[in-house]
């Protein structure tokens, strides 16, 4: 089976709201390779769309975990997800994970929600985008559980004794701009390897008024390879070539382009 073709470029975007963006959206398509995460199942079906007209958009569907009520249809949910990953060819859930800081309110039915997720994933063997607040090391266990085996742990603040871990079941930390401001992420940089980080930008999310988005990537690169004490073009190559692994494990056909 020949897989479906991304257009690598050197600046990678493993965790963006493109379906946030409204119309600019294709000012950032050709300039980045990006993983374009959905919300809800509404969003999922514009970030389909949108990589449908764009060759270096891999779209990721899923439910975000602020996004679930106690109301949510997770039957309804779950069919509507697995009709895109049939129809839409679509390789990747996200954003998806559970939240325990900012949303502890509705914690048993993200849990619910994100166990078929889980199930979807492991029986089309699709990658995630994890979103793991205050539930890191629950989320691991779970994607242990349901032998998922391509896992991005987007914006990594969890334990630092917890990424070895995530490493050795060969899943990626997402680094995110935030890196400029945020102590807590850069202990993260330092501690994890090179081999194991993919960048990020989370756009278009405000952050302690840092507006985060694609734009963002080429400074991120500067200041990983500053933490770490390698040249740019280094954690460039290391990066894409992380996340180029990550689309070949899932069954899709990264090519290299020009940018
Ligand atoms: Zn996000």
């Amino acid at each position: 089976m020949v897989g479906i073709g991304v257009t690598l470029l050197d600046l990678v975007d493993s965790h963006v709201h493109l379906h946030e963006y409204g119309e600019s959206w294709g000012s950032y398509c050709g300039r980045f390779t990006m993983l374009a995460v959905s919300d809800d199942l509404q969003s999922s079906l514009r970030t389909v769309e949108m990589a449908r007209h764009c060759p270096t958009v891999v779209p990721a569907v899923g439910v975000h975990p602020w996004s679930i009520s106690e109301g949510l249809d997770i039957v309804k949910l779950a069919r509507g997800l697995e009709e895109l990953l049939e129809v839409g060819n679509v390789r990747f859930l996200g954003e998806v994970g559970l939240d325990r800081v900012f949303t502890p309110g509705t914690s048993s039915h993200q849990l619910r929600v994100f166990e078929a997720v889980l199930d979807l994933a492991s029986r089309y063997g699709a990658g995630l985008s994890v979103h793991a607040a205050g539930a890191w090391r629950e989320v691991l266990d779970l994607l242990r559980r349901y032998g998922i085996r391509v896992a991005i742990f987007h914006w990594y603040t969890g334990p630092l004794d917890l990424l070895e871990d995530v490493v050795a079941e060969g899943y990626l930390v997402g680094v995110n701009p935030a890196l400029r401001i945020q102590r807590k992420h850069e202990d993260v940089v330092r501690a994890a390897p090179l081999e194991a980080i993919v960048t990020e930008s989370d756009g278009p999310y405000v952050y302690r008024g840092l507006r985060l988005g694609p734009e963002l990537i080429g400074e991120l690169l500067v200041r990983v390879a500053e933490v770490k004490g390698v040249e740019v073009r280094e954690v460039a190559e290391v990066v894409r070539r992380n996340f180029a692994r990550a689309l070949s494990r899932v069954g899709l056909s990264p090519r290299l382009g020009q940018g």
